[in-house]
């Protein structure tokens, strides 16, 4: 959240200080007014009781105060991180709903007015603490116009949807990693479990599912990059970080509950890392726009930015595989009467599309494996059901070895 505060943060030059120090490399957790201090950290409070996908339906007032700072009154249902110097909030204000930068600290080093109410006790993220809090008259900075703060703080959430892809990715890649690890090492009925060949099948599916998801997130992540000079790479962010939010962080659970199997009895006992994986794992397609949220997301952008789905199939190219070009053609009837009861099937459909293009210009020995069962259907509802190829696998799995 620290980091991805900065470009809204940079929008408004009384800020500066505050800009700066969130994009600073230094971690000073100490509690005084971030004058005194080389590096700060941000949270977020969006979320309100009522609701927190439709944030317009915040109650939470802004009273102006002098110059451009309020005073904020209501109440945040979740607010992580509340130990941070300051947060981005959305509050009332009177032309509408307004981005502010609470401080936790005033100036004058007095506590900012806001109470926390209790922590919440969650299935996982047990290192992150998230809370409850209210805000009796709590003063507060304006970032961006009046009216405007859901486009503000969506440079924000932008960045925190990017993050959640990352996270997804690499939980994959660990949760792989570990059940890699012990197949090399444990016997069953005589043989290696990596030598196996349906637990080669399983870890196969496993890490071409891994490397399609870290390779679209990496894609994603040089488009938003490259977004500031280049308006293609910006169109495609726009819509590639709702497509990606929703796939990875929605396949993760299943992946690392797969990978945990692996391990067999040792996946469900917290001397191994995996119920530590598996309670996270569900949490990145939960906040920052839940997966409905991103599949709706994906309908307007198509809607309301047409430069947004040229550069999607711009990325899918022509002739990059017969089976891509099927998937594009079907993809581009789908579009031609797009419907919000329907949005889950197009995004998932867009998101396989991607990765194989993703993997396919990457001249990775996934492909053919992904692009066979994901865009082909060769596939089963679970993990492990790849058509037995052994060469195929051999080269996924030697890689992932
Ligand atoms: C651990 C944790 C930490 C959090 N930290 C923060 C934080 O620091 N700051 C913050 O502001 N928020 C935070 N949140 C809140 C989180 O962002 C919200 O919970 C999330 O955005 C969903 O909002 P909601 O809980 O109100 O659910 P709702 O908005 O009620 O949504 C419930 C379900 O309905 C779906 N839905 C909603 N509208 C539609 C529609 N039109 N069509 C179809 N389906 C729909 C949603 O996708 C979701 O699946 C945190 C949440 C968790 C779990």
């Amino acid at each position: 959240m620290t980091h991805a505060a900065v470009p809204a943060l940079r929008r408004q030059p009384a800020l500066a200080e505050w800009a700066e120090k969130a994009a600073a490399p230094y971690y000073d957790a100490r509690e005084v007014p971030i004058g005194e201090k080389r590096g700060v950290t941000l949270g977020m409070g969006m979320t309100e009781k009522q609701g927190g996908s439709d944030v317009r339906a915040n109650t939470t007032r802004a009273q102006p105060l002098d110059g451009d700072d309020y005073a904020l009154t209501g109440h945040k249902w979740f607010f992580s991180a509340p130990m941070s110097d300051g947060f981005l909030v959305l509050a009332q204000a009177p032309a509408g709903l307004t981005c502010f930068l609470l401080p936790r600290r005033l100036p004058d080093r007095t506590k900012n007015a806001f109470t926390l109410i209790r922590l919440k006790d969650k299935l996982g993220d047990w290192s992150n603490a998230s809370s409850e809090v209210e805000f009796q008259g709590a003063r507060a900075t304006r970032v961006g116009d009046e009216g405007r703060g859901i486009a503000t703080i969506l440079d924000m959430v932008m960045l925190t949807r990017l993050d959640c892809m990352l996270g997804s990715a690499a939980e994959m890649r660990m949760a792989l990693a570990q059940a890699v690890h012990h197949a090399r090492h444990r016997m069953a009925f005589g043989k290696r479990l990596v030598d196996q060949p349906l637990m080669r099948n399983v870890l196969a599916d496993l890490a071409i599912e891994a490397e399609a998801a870290l390779a679209l997130s990496m894609r994603v992540a040089r488009a938003v990059d490259a977004a500031p000079d280049d308006p293609r790479e910006a169109a495609f962010a726009r819509i590639a970080t709702a497509i990606g939010k929703y796939w990875i962080c929605k396949r993760a659970p299943a992946f690392v509950n797969e990978a945990q199997e692996c391990l067999g009895g040792n996946g469900y006992v917290e001397e191994s890392l995996l119920p530590r994986l598996y309670r996270q794992a569900p949490l990145n397609s939960i906040w920052e726009g839940s997966g409905n949220i991103q599949c709706l997301d994906v309908l307007r952008a198509l809607h309301r930015e047409p430069e947004t789905g040229e550069a999607f199939f711009a990325e899918l190219g022509e002739g990059l595989h017969p089976l891509l070009d099927w998937a594009v053609a079907r993809m581009r009837t789908m579009l031609q009467a797009p419907s919000e009861g329907d949005a889950r099937t197009l995004v998932e459909r867009m998101a396989l599309a991607l990765q194989a293009a993703v993997l396919l210009r990457a001249g990775s020995p996934a492909e053919t494996l992904f692009v066979g069962t994901r865009l082909g259907g060769a596939h089963g509802l679970a993990f492990g059901t790849l058509p037995f190829d052994e060469e195929l696998l051999e080269s996924v799995l030697a890689r992932a070895l």
